[in-house]
């Protein structure tokens, strides 16, 4: 079922009114996959009624106002990707294409695409509910944050959009919570989450630097940075609130994990897996080519690359679903009628981190001085993928299913250091689950980048690729790995970049082909050194390379080669774009 988006629809399922209204910057797509679709459904099978308006034109009442207002608030999203992000390049050029727009042409979703929503309702709806943000862009713009585009700190978007409270996170228990708090006319301050605006500082809070002054000093903006981080935790964090004006903006501690029942539960809503018919109508979404037939093995990720915002959204512990649970979405996808054959990815933030996780972090939260991948695997960390090649092996088994891609990135440092399985796990991945080239994420081979990006060295990724060229020979594949990298990342020198296309040409034997700029997006270690200058690890100052000419030079000494085409070995075939990288 398709959660309504027009009166007639309401009418079919005998609403007259809504609970909640969902905006969202993207078409709305039903799918696991999409946060509106998820929030929306959990939300009904806790028997609310919901209604989604996706995209609406900001020129006029028409779209905001078509389902009337919602008896208990409105939820608003920037859509699956922050709207910055969406719509602009790391040069800043307004991209043209947008894979959540129908027939594809950039011109559905706004800039601050949050505060643009948030503004069209006041504009148009007089007796407005609470306005609740949630989604990318609103969680990792939650706390005072640099934003690259405007090239200084904002306020908490809690502020800029003039809501009433922000769900960070996932949000699919908070969002339940809140609901029935607001049903009940009771507070819902308490609710972890949860961030609300209050004229003085909770007495439990940890009272982090104001916004002017993180704004104008770096120094403090670090300190704030490091108090948000250490406290993403559910079970070590305490209350946040940072003083933005004359108000506090209070930042409950996160959300408990899910269980796996309870995950399998989200999975097991009755999700259409397909665009709405409304916005069929203009063209279709080139989304939906990834994740209509792809599968979700789990939340979560404890890589903690410095320029990913996966932590301080999803968080760090991994959150399961069960086999069981996998095998039946599997046999549902495997029975629809455009199904071809191929699941596109079984996956999440980083394929291999499926059933892996540190009994100390689940029982006490994660550490603060220390780091479960950087710079080496820690031991506590009892690392084995048999899990992962038992789901492997089920799914196969499923009538109908011809091929199973692993897109996801994997972590190839796991692999490695897992003395028990890795060799099996790889050599499943090598012998099923490539289709003639396996993505692989590096990102560089310089040692200071490599630390500023908080990855491992370039040696273990020989020693892997060593790994995978002697598994395809052996099993008599021609099959072959692609490498993801990033130009201009804090720390990154012109020299350096020099030092990779070495590194690629002598080590590796290609011409890297998957060059991407680093951008600064809201809420990452990388972000913040970028922005300050400064290691904050170490306190050392922090080479950045900002001019637009030194970025694309840096960029330029690897993907500019006279008659350069690709990173493949001669006579290798092409590649699906980028998914997930490890
Ligand atoms: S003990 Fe190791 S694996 Fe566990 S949370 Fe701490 S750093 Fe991560």
């Amino acid at each position: 079922m398709f959660l309504p988006c027009t009166r007639e629809e309401m009418a079919r399922l005998g609403w007259e009114t809504l609970d909640v209204i969902l905006v969202t910057g993207d078409a709305y797509i039903d799918s696991p996959f999409i946060g509106v679709a998820v929030i929306g459904k959990i939300l009904v099978a806790h028997g609310f009624r919901v209604g989604v308006i996706a995209q609406p034109d900001l020129k006029s009442g028409h779209d905001i106002a078509r389902l009337g207002e919602p008896r208990l608030f409105w939820g608003i999203t920037g859509g699956s990707i922050d709207s910055m992000v969406a719509n602009r390049t790391a040069s800043n050029r307004r991209r043209k294409t947008d894979d959540y727009t129908p027939g594809g042409e950039n011109t559905r979703r706004p800039d601050r695409a949050v505060i643009a929503y948030a503004n069209l309702i006041r504009q148009h709806c007089k007796h407005t509910a609470p306005l609740v943000l949630g989604g990318i862009e609103a969680s990792l713009r939650r706390l005072a944050h640099y934003d690259a585009w405007d090239n200084r700190v904002r306020r908490s978007i809690l502020f800029d959009a003039k809501a009433d409270y922000l769900l960070y996170g996932m949000a699919d228990r908070s969002v339940v919570e809140l609901a029935r708090a607001l049903a009940a006319g009771q507070s819902p301050l308490a609710i972890r989450g949860l961030c609300y605006a209050a004229p003085e500082p909770p007495v439990e809070a940890l009272l982090l630097p104001s916004f002017q002054v993180a704004a104008a000093d770096q120094q403090a903006f670090i300190a704030m940075f490091r108090a948000f981080y250490d406290h993403n935790d559910p079970i070590t964090a305490q209350p946040l609130a940072q003083q933005q004006d004359s108000r506090y903006l209070v930042h409950n501690p996160p959300q408990l994990p899910l269980s796996t029942e309870e995950l399998d539960a989200v999975h097991d809503l009755n999700f259409e897996r397909d665009l709405h018919p409304l916005d069929r109508q203009a063209g279709q979404v080139r989304a939906l080519d990834t994740i209509r037939f792809a599968l979700t093995t789990h939340r979560g990720c404890y890589g903690e690359c410095h320029f990913c915002a996966i932590a301080v959204h999803q968080g760090r512990t991994i959150q399961n679903r069960s086999v069981d649970s996998l095998v039946r979405e599997a046999t549902l996808l495997a029975a629809h009628p455009a199904f071809k054959g191929a699941i596109a990815d079984v996956g999440g933030p980083t394929a291999n981190m499926y059933g892996i996780e540190c009994a100390k972090k689940r029982a006490k939260g994660a550490c603060r001085d220390k780091r479960c991948l950087f710079p080496a695997v820690c031991p506590s960390l009892k690392v084995d993928h048999g899990p992962l090649i038992g789901l492997l092996h089920r799914l196969r088994s499923i009538k109908n299913i011809k091929k199973i891609a692993v897109a996801s990135g994997l972590r190839y440092d796991l692999i490695l250091a897992d003395k028990k399985n890795g060799l099996a796990y790889l050599r499943e991945i090598v012998r099923h689950h490539v289709s003639g080239q396996l993505k692989i994420a590096p990102e560089h081979s310089d040692p200071t980048v490599l630390a500023a990006m908080g990855k491992s060295g370039a040696e273990l990724l020989l020693q892997f690729r060593r790994l995978f060229n002697r598994l395809t020979r052996e099993e008599g594949l021609d099959q072959f790995l692609t490498y993801y990298l990033i130009a201009a990342h804090p720390g990154c020198t012109q020299a350096a970049m020099e030092e990779l296309r070495a590194f690629c040409r002598q080590e590796l034997h290609i011409l890297p082909r998957q060059v991407q700029l680093f951008t600064p997006t809201p809420s990452t270690w990388s972000t913040l050194m970028y922005w300050s200058e400064t290691d904050p690890f170490t306190g050392a100052p922090c080479f950045v390379e900002k001019s637009e000419a030194g970025r694309e030079r840096q960029k330029a000494a690897i993907t500019d080669e006279p008659g350069h085409r690709s990173s493949r070995p001669p006579g290798k075939r092409s590649t699906s774009p980028r998914k997930k990288k490890g």
